[in-house]
């Protein structure tokens, strides 16, 4: 993980697809957000395109879908009680 990675954020709305998959080296994805510097693992700019989880499934590699899973809600979307998180 490179933290000082910067994306863009993109909005997406409810039921479209919002995993971008770098289609130049199918090794990194993002939730609703592409890298503003290129792929991060082959440096392509502008070749993020948004799929659903069923399709990074059904021709993904075992690491491509592990990452796509691992990725965060957006915050909008993950049902918070209360914002005090317990320490
Ligand atoms: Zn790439």
């Amino acid at each position: 993980m490179n933290p000082s990675l910067s994306f863009w954020s993109v909005e997406c709305p409810e039921g479209e697809p919002d995993l971008f998959v770098c289609l130049t080296c199918f090794d990194e994805v993002f939730r609703a957000k592409v890298p503003v510097e290129g792929c991060p693992g082959c440096g392509a700019i502008g070749a993020f395109e948004p799929f659903n989880i069923a399709a990074i499934k059904d021709w993904g590699t075992e690491d491509l879908i592990r990452k796509a899973e691992q990725q965060p809600l957006p915050p909008d979307s993950v049902p918070s009680a209360n914002s005090n998180s317990v320490g």
